[in-house]
């Protein structure tokens, strides 16, 4: 059919103020208002004519406007909102990275009306506006300057722009692919205007002549955290690669991502990178993100020298790139958890994920099998506990493998089904979603990231499926 064509009424569509006057809209526009629901009933009858024009029956007004209030509740529904992680990815980038501390969300809600985010209560005027977490990242980090952005990409941006416009940036060649996307740091490096430059090759550190040629011609080094490092091998590759770089009088930045605030060796777990380890070695700068192992709201940190930090403060783009209240209220709510390391981990849901003993995933599994096996028996699905392996994510590179423990879903015999799509579509649709991962015609459920307070809603949730799977 051509456009003009379906441009015209069809007179087996009921007009939009007929269905309107449908029992079936009443509440929801009650609910939502006019305006959203004729807006779905426009798109839901346009379709209906298109597929009657294709030849299909005609549907009536009720079946129209059960169409048009799925449609409204389906864009009126809350989003962003909170999902189970069972996907054994601590840190998921698709699901909202680090999850936070209450402190956090309770500073959240306090900074959300007026608060005093640029206004001095004791002088009565106006004040600084991120000083407390700068003040804070100094005191934990040994730094003397920070400063805190967007993201860990705004970081790098701000960093390569304040330091290296017009002018060539170093980067070793192992480094740049395993960035997640590599086009991604050459790609901010270029809106910076700077030019990234590749030396050497991926195993070795130490620059011949031709490498040290064009370092001196550059303004800036970058050492991308990657790999599995202890902690000698990375600080001699960062003292290494400073060497070279402050020869000819450069600044070196070490990029660290997913860097650790803290040695997270005091909670059991496997050295990360962290920016005192960097800045000790001889990095000038070193940015890291919020939402990674520190376990904050997205942000990008970046610490290093005073002077340096009062530059980076003075380049217009950093209003354009700085947090709002919300982030800087979360963040120092998270900060506040690291002055006191010994309870840190208890106060900070990522550390404690991460280091979660294997002993107490297993304990929950046995726990929840016979409960999950119960919610979802009458669908015919099978449920055992099995051992796996969860991820931190997001970059982390030395935690790649934490033993854990999942529940394995599948159909069981009698119910002829083997794709597992189905069962982990129906977990998804619930009130708070279960997001597991598909492994050889099952559904995992890691529970690493299913801490026992949360046992029971998570089983009411289970029990939501009942008769439900189609
Ligand atoms: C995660 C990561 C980034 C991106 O950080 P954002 O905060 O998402 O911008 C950049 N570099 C490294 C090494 C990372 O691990």
């Amino acid at each position: 059919m051509n456009a003009e064509a379906l441009a015209a009424p069809d007179p087996r569509i009921p007009s939009i103020e007929r269905v309107m006057a449908c029992p079936a809209l009443e509440s929801t526009c009650r609910r939502h208002g006019r305006t959203i629901v004729v807006q779905a009933l426009r798109e839901v009858t346009a379709e209906a004519k298109a597929r009657v024009a294709a030849g299909t029956p005609v549907q009536d007004d009720e079946a129209l406007a059960v169409q048009a209030t799925r449609r409204v509740e389906q864009w009126m529904r809350q989003g962003p909102r909170r999902v189970f992680n069972l996907t054994g990815t601590v840190l998921h980038t698709n699901l909202g990275r680090a999850p936070m501390p209450e402190a956090a969300m309770a500073a959240i809600a306090g900074a959300a009306g007026a608060c005093d985010l640029e206004f001095d209560l004791v002088a009565g005027n106006r004040g600084e506006r991120d000083w407390r977490v700068e003040q804070l990242l100094q005191r934990l980090t040994g730094a003397d300057g920070a400063v805190v952005v967007n993201n860990n990409a705004a970081a790098a941006l701000l960093v390569l722009n304040t330091f290296a416009m017009g002018k060539d940036v170093v980067i070793s060649r192992g480094e740049l692919p395993e960035i997640g996307g590599s086009l991604h740091l050459a790609n901010i490096t270029r809106r910076a205007g700077a030019r990234l430059r590749e030396v050497g090759t991926a195993k070795r550190t130490h620059m011949g002549e031709y490498e040290e040629n064009i370092v001196a011609h550059a303004a800036m080094l970058i050492k991308v955290s990657t790999g599995n490092y202890d902690i000698r091998g990375f600080t001699a590759a960062v003292a290494d690669a400073a060497a070279a770089v402050h020869r000819h009088g450069l600044l070196m930045y070490s990029e660290l991502g997913s860097g650790a605030l803290i040695d997270l060796r005091l909670f059991g777990l496997p050295y990360e990178p962290t920016p005192e380890d960097s800045l000790g070695a001889g990095a000038d700068l070193v940015s890291l993100c919020g939402d990674k192992l520190l376990g904050g709201p997205q942000a990008g940190i970046i610490l290093g020298r005073r002077e340096l930090i009062a530059r980076i403060q003075r380049n217009p783009l950093l209003r354009a790139l700085r947090l709002d209240k919300l982030r800087l209220a979360a963040l120092g709510a998270v900060l506040r958890a690291y002055a006191d390391p010994s309870t840190v981990r208890d106060k900070l849901p990522v550390l404690r994920l991460l280091s979660r003993p294997a002993e107490s995933i297993a304990a929950s599994a046995e726990e929840l099998r016979p409960a999950v096996e119960r919610a979802l028996a009458s669908q015919g699905v099978n449920v055992e506990a099995v051992a796996c392996e969860s991820q931190a994510g997001s970059g982390a590179h030395a935690l790649t493998r934490l033993p854990s423990t999942a529940l394995r879903l599948a159909w069981s015999a009698a119910t002829r089904k083997i794709n597992p799509g189905p069962i982990a579509r129906q977990l998804r649709s619930l009130d708070v979603p279960v997001i597991g991962r598909i492994e050889k015609n099952a559904l995992l459920l890691d529970l690493r990231c299913l801490e026992p307070v949360d046992h029971d809603l998570f089983l009411a949730q289970l029990r939501q499926t009942r008769n439900q799977f189609r």
